[in-house]
């Protein structure tokens, strides 16, 4: 039987799952079943995933991207050193991580996948999604949604009939869910969120709080230097994720920066009050959304039986306060917020190879799709009134055709745009992109048969027949991502195995050029040495000792190259006894 693997493709960390012996588990590789989604190459050109590029986020930054998932759908390009990549590829090359491991642990080549994203990814995100699994050699057999596969992982368990309410708060998105769990099927009821929501944005709200601290204690900007940014970045997690179990947190970043020949260290008291006023007003927007689930759905909050909490942010336990202020109980905590979607994805994917499941899915579209046509819009005519076709909430798959009529006498063509989106007029929802349709010389009045077909990953095709003659096109998404023909996908694929290096070592993060410039073979031998030794040591370090050895790297190369022996010479001592410490 062909093996498909189920994939969590998170913004800050990712997972894969695969059924042995009947059940959905997690695949560890090197004792670590959550790959972070960091992507970075190294000095010999090969790509580095996970753990370890993260780390190579605090020495290269501009080498390394982070929380690409929140560039899906878009056609930015991404810096990896001087190359030039797009969402997808880079995505692209988590996946392979993903499957890779799948396929060591299997022992069998993997060469398909159920990859789950956010409930409120748009046509043009789950597009960008499909595309980076083909990039990464694997067909994407289905796209669920998250917090159904969430759904999914909790109905195995609990089969009970009940109402849940799906609060998934990860890295970069947000997603509200209502679904029902009745005689082993799981059916969404409504579905809403936010894209652009998540971690990451409350790491950023304590890092301007560093940065203005900085610049009133020290007088100093951190404008156009990367590596400090990456830094305050990273301790500003880290004191988030304390904050979530303890009242108060000390960020303390040492040699943060230089003034004249002074050094700058960061220390600074940070309260969990504090930090949820800074973020209150984002969680107040995800009860809203709350509120907006349950109206969709027709639901009191009295009506939630259960509430569980998806994605890392959940921990922070602010959400759980609220959650219990508005639904009267507080979530469950039975399930891992981090590990359940990957499993509700590889139950999904074990289901699609024909092994016996549980938990059938019915999943609803988040989203109102349309068209505009000429109407009223409160009592003016208006050229681009919306007309929804698919409503949101509307169970998938879902197809549904609407007739409409030509204005003029031998009319030659009709622009049809497509929306996304509930305001009556067109123009205030999304577009997600116009195509030309020709027509045959006919009188006024011609029938012209518009139809959406939104599919089970939700990903949606449109199709107009002039009626009198048969004649159809298929949508042409002009701004949307668009699909690689096969000969384009291959070249991409070839492209990105340039970079993959087979059966790869481990990289090293501190190879040859140093942040300056500077070449580390270009310093005294005795520097250059022990930054070698603390470069293949890093790895085994802890956190802690990993930021102080980067941080002494790099006093040593700055000592070194300002000609400061004295202070090379200290540095070089403290280095070294943090590697006999470390063995
Ligand atoms: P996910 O996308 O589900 O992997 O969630 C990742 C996000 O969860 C990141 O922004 C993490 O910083 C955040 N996170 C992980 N653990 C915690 C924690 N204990 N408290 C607050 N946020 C956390």
């Amino acid at each position: 039987m062909e093996p498909i693997i189920g994939i969590d493709l998170g913004t800050t960390n990712s997972e894969v799952a695969f059924v042995f012996d009947g059940t959905a588990e997690i695949i560890i590789d090197n004792d670590n079943g959550i790959l972070p989604s960091c992507v970075s190459i190294g000095e010999n050109g090969n790509i580095i995933v996970g753990a370890e590029a993260g780390n190579q986020a605090l020495i290269n930054p501009e080498r390394t991207v982070l929380s690409v998932k929140r560039c899906m759908g878009s056609d930015q390009k991404l810096k990896l050193g001087e190359l030039s990549f797009s969402p997808q590829e880079i995505s692209a090359f988590i996946l392979k991580e993903l499957k890779g491991r799948a396929e060591k642990k299997i022992n069998h080549p993997v060469s398909k996948a159920i990859i789950t994203v956010p409930a409120y990814f748009t046509d043009a995100q789950r597009q960008a999604t499909r595309e980076a699994g083909e990039i990464a050699g694997l067909e994407v057999v289905r796209i669920i949604n998250e917090p159904t596969a969430a759904a999914l992982a909790y109905e195995s368990a609990n089969p009970e009939p009940q109402r849940v309410l799906i609060y998934d708060l990860g890295g970069g998105t947000f997603d509200i869910s209502i679904v029902r769990i009745e005689d082993g099927v799981v059916e969404v009821l409504s579905s809403t969120g936010d894209n652009h929501l998540g971690g990451d944005d409350f790491d950023l709200k304590i890092v301007d709080h560093l940065l203005k601290h900085m610049e009133t204690e020290f007088d100093y900007s951190v404008k156009d230097k990367p590596a400090v940014m990456a830094r305050l970045k990273r301790a500003a997690e880290g004191a988030k994720i304390q904050l979530s179990s303890a009242p108060y947190t000390t960020i303390e970043e040492d040699h943060i920066g230089k003034k004249g020949f002074k050094d700058l260290h960061l220390s600074l008291e940070l309260s969990r009050e504090k930090f949820e006023e800074m973020i209150e007003e984002d969680l107040v927007r995800t009860m809203e959304s709350v509120n907006k689930a349950l109206k969709d759905a027709s639901m009191l909050p009295s009506a939630i039986d259960k509430i569980i909490l998806v994605g890392g942010s959940t921990r922070i336990p602010r959400i759980s306060q609220m959650l219990e202020e508005k639904i009267g109980h507080l979530p469950h905590s039975e399930i891992d917020p981090d590990m359940c979607v990957a499993i509700g994805a590889g139950m999904q994917a074990g289901r699609e190879m024909g092994l016996e499941h549980s938990g059938v899915l019915v999943d609803i579209t988040p989203y109102t799709f349309g068209t505009s046509a000429m109407g009223e819009i409160d009592g003016v005519p208006s050229a681009t009134k919306f007309v929804p076709l698919i409503r949101r909430n509307t169970k998938l798959p879902a197809s549904k055709s609407e007739v409409f009529y030509t204005m003029y006498d031998n009319q030659k063509a009709v622009d049809v745009k497509i929306y996304q989106g509930e305001a009556i007029d067109g123009l205030d929802n999304i577009q997600l992109g116009n195509y030309m349709f020709n027509l045959t010389e006919a009188p006024s009045n011609s029938a012209i048969v518009l139809k959406f077909d939104l599919d089970l990953n939700g990903i949606l095709k449109i199709k107009a027949v002039e009626k009198k003659t048969g004649n159809k096109i298929n949508a042409v998404i002009e701004n949307a991502i668009s699909r690689f023909t096969n000969e384009e996908l291959s070249d991409t694929q070839d492209r990105l195995n340039g970079f993959w290096a087979e059966g790869r070592e481990p990289e090293t993060f501190l190879k040859e050029k140093v942040q300056t410039g500077a070449d580390v073979n270009e310093l005294p031998s005795e520097y250059a040495d022990i930054i070698r030794r603390a470069e293949a040591k890093l790895t085994e370090a802890s956190e802690d000792d990993r930021d102080e050895m980067i941080n002494l790297v790099e006093d040593i190369r700055d000592a070194v190259m300002n000609n400061q022996m004295e202070d090379a010479k200290k540095f070089k001592t403290e280095l070294d006894e943090i590697l006999f410490y470390i063995g």
